[in-house]
């Protein structure tokens, strides 16, 4: 058997766009994918997006979709693995889906009925090509590709033991360490190799791997991270996110369970419950802000969880008010529910401009405020002279917060409100979301009164955790057994942070850089 390494791909496949901006122009005009827009850069990031298809004879172009549709868990870079019955076939590139597997010269190179797909948004390890997933690795059993979404929090300590056992690793990502663990387990058999290296390992994550026979799924024992199944005219499809079975026509079949592994085969479908059994806390974060709107998890539309959050934040905190505003795009399903509960009316009064994130101007120190102006601008029409609510799904930094506040009073505001949709974020999350250090987080280091000074509102308000979890799950927060995973906010890390208790860094493999 032969295959491509994932690393040895060609240079004309990286789309670098017009490269790192320089610190020494006042402004530069960039199309590089990675620089976030300012507005961008204050919030969480989930980090990865995995669909997997078997069995479909448009394998590769229907996971080019499916990670399309993914998008939005991460834009740095993106990676196909398919197999067609005589070998691997892989294309790893840095940027978005559309710009890189957009070509019917790409789909062509990518043949066979299974197909891996992974779209990265890097907490662990550096944007380099050799860091994109699915990873690929030659084992003893065959041809192995894996992708996968969320942290191993014991990630460095695993590493360590695996290097001085003579492991060389080949990139800086969590993944490479299952990789390692799996090709020295002891046992004969692929399935009982990954359960025995996952045994091994502490962390939230959904991983989808392949061989040249199997699609194989697995979502850690408390489910922190989604994961579903679906499938398409009889070809199983396993996917972070419904929105991805959507756009090729599929059908949602279930969620795959906590700790649960499925097989897909050409002898048809194994469910394995391999690890001992757990309190499922899946991610909370997901219904406020990671998940499409359009999509659907534990059977409720993420749009209607999210109006439903806004409505019991006006329960909690409305305010006399003339008109709602939706922080665009994330806050607005919460500024629906907020403006419907409170019967204030609800306006689009700033209007984003979606195409910055291709080209946009790299603010310096002399023209800062231009990134946030970039992204959003005030409607005056529906602000001037009006009390304004501003509804948002989160504060992380405040920065950019506090220039849309200051945008909406130079609109003519006369009050500046604003409400939350989720409680303060004051903790970071070490399960695979991309979020500041405590020291970064405003919720960490000033409370609500002094934040609201800080951001210049009239009256700022988050909602609770019982009315997040009543709006979320229908019942309040079990505080014996939370229901979700919520570390952000209460502090309760429901997978111990293994790395961190040894004084090891729980996001970074190594110091390696690399640039290309
Ligand atoms: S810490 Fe927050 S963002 Fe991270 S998994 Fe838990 S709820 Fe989600």
């Amino acid at each position: 058997m032969t295959q491509r390494s994932p690393n040895d791909h060609d240079i004309d496949h990286i789309n670098h766009g017009g490269g790192v901006p320089t610190k020494d122009r006042t402004l530069d005009l960039t199309t590089h994918p990675f620089a976030h827009p300012a507005a961008d850069s204050d919030k969480f990031h989930e980090e990865c997006g995995v669909f997997g298809i078997f069995g479909s004879s448009d394998a590769a172009a229907h996971t080019v979709l499916g990670l399309h549709a993914l998008q939005h868990r991460g834009q740095e870079a993106a990676g196909i693995v398919t197999h067609d019955s005589r070998q691997f076939y892989s294309h790893h590139s840095l940027g978005h889906v559309g710009d890189n597997f957009n070509s019917e010269a790409v789909i062509s190179r990518l043949p066979g009925d299974v197909a891996l797909g992974h779209n990265r948004y890097a907490t662990t390890g550096d944007t380099v090509l050799r860091n994109v997933q699915p990873l690929f690795a030659e084992l003893e059993t065959g041809g192995f590709a894996i992708g996968h979404n969320g942290n191993l929090t014991n990630a460095g300590t695993l590493r360590s033991e695996l290097v001085k056992r003579g492991c060389i690793f080949q990139s800086t990502m969590d993944t490479e360490v299952i990789i390692h663990l799996i090709a020295t387990s002891s046992y004969h058999d692929l399935i009982d190799r990954i359960i025995d290296a996952l045994k091994s390992v502490v962390g939230a994550y959904s991983l989808v791997a392949m061989t040249e026979d199997q699609l194989i799924g697995v979502r850690d024992p408390m489910g922190v991270r989604p994961l579903l199944l679906g499938q398409l005219d009889g070809a199983p499809i396993l996917t972070s996110e419904s929105c991805a079975l959507d756009i090729i026509g599929a059908e949602l079949v279930r969620e795959v369970a906590p700790g649960e592994m499925i097989i897909y085969s050409r002898d048809g479908i194994e469910s394995l419950m391999p690890f001992p059994p757990a309190k499922s806390r899946p991610c909370i974060f997901e219904y406020v802000y990671f998940s499409r709107p359009d999509s659907i998890a534990q059977g409720r539309s993420i749009y209607s969880v999210r109006k439903a959050i806004g409505a019991a934040l006006a329960k909690e905190s409305a305010v006399p008010a003339d008109v709602v505003i939706p922080v665009p795009d994330s806050g607005t399903p919460a500024a629906l529910g907020y403006a419907e509960e409170a019967g204030v009316p609800f306006e689009l009064g700033i209007i984003r401009n979606h195409y910055v994130g291709r080209t946009f101007i790299e603010p310096s120190q002399n023209i800062r405020n231009f990134g946030v102006k970039l992204k959003h601008n005030a409607n005056r029409a529906e602000i001037e002279g009006r009390r304004v609510v501003l509804v948002d799904d989160s504060i992380v930094r405040g920065t950019t917060s506090k220039k849309i506040v200051q945008m909406v009073r130079d609109a003519g505001a006369t009050e500046v409100h604003m409400r939350i949709a989720s409680p303060p974020t004051a903790n970071p999350c070490y399960y695979g979301v991309d979020t500041p250090s405590r020291e970064e987080l405003m919720a960490a280091n000033m409370d609500v009164a002094t934040m609201a000074r800080q951001i210049g509102v009239n009256s700022l308000a988050f909602i609770s955790i019982d009315g997040l979890y009543q709006a979320v799950g229908g019942i309040a927060r079990n505080n014996e057994q939370p229901q979700y995973c919520d570390a952000c906010f209460s502090e309760e890390y429901p997978v111990s942070l293994v790395d961190l208790a040894q004084g090891r860094s729980p996001a970074q493999l190594s110091l390696l850089t690399e640039h290309g």
